[in-house]
């Protein structure tokens, strides 16, 4: 099965992508992922990147497009992949499929992770984190032990970037730019809307129900 799995920041998708490897047997696709761990291993292909990188370029898309397809041919993603983060663009998408398409492949279903808004908002904001041991609380639903402490009795601090302004931001940014795919998916019949409301488990379920439902 090829899946692509979009949804807003904060909504779990990264979590979500690693729980359905396991229950779909394919792996994780993230171009990011893929774009870093060649440019570490220091790679042909990853010493491309390294120049567009460096210099805060964006990769060009034949460049990421010739490592998914790489990618894919390596034996554990012969009966598929979640792709996570990708594609990000309608280009994008068409050339998914025509890569796709070459195996005698296609993807079977687009799940969309959605969270409205205001939970977004609860979620992120009443984020903290151990400034030194990394464990991450909420205040609501996973509470420290007491707002500013750890277990570990490390601070807990709220980053930077967990703010409602830039929940706000990222979230517009993401339906902006998801909307023209999920125009181009939407009449192929693949799109699944997922409720991303929930505990870990009941989202997993739903998304997995959405997947065989596409597969
Ligand atoms: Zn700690």
């Amino acid at each position: 099965m090829d899946l692509v799995l979009f949804g807003p920041p904060g909504a779990g998708k990264g979590t979500q992508a690693k729980r359905l490897t396991e229950l779909l047997k394919v792996p994780q696709i993230s171009t990011g992922d893929l774009m870093r761990a060649e440019r570490g291993k220091g790679s042909a292909i990853g010493k491309k990147f390294d120049e567009y990188m460096s210099k805060g370029l964006l990769v060009p898309d034949e460049l990421v497009l010739e490592l998914l397809a790489q990618r894919l041919a390596e034996p554990d993603a012969k009966s598929g992949a979640i792709f996570d983060g990708y594609p990000r663009t309608v280009p994008q998408a068409k050339a998914l499929d025509e890569l796709l398409a070459k195996v005698g492949r296609k993807v079977d279903v687009v799940v969309s992770l959605e969270v409205k808004l205001e939970e977004m908002i609860e979620r992120i904001v009443l984020r903290r984190s151990c400034e030194a041991c990394g464990q991450i609380y909420h205040l609501r639903y996973n509470p420290p032990p007491s707002p500013d402490r750890c277990t570990c009795g490390g601070k807990l601090v709220q980053r930077p970037d967990d703010t409602e302004e830039v929940v706000r931001k990222r979230n517009e940014e993401y339906l902006s730019k998801t909307a023209p795919l999920l125009n181009y998916y939407g009449p192929k019949g693949l799109v699944r809307p997922v409720d991303g409301v929930g505990s870990l488990d009941e989202v997993t379920a739903r998304v997995k129900a959405a997947a065989s439902d596409g597969g």
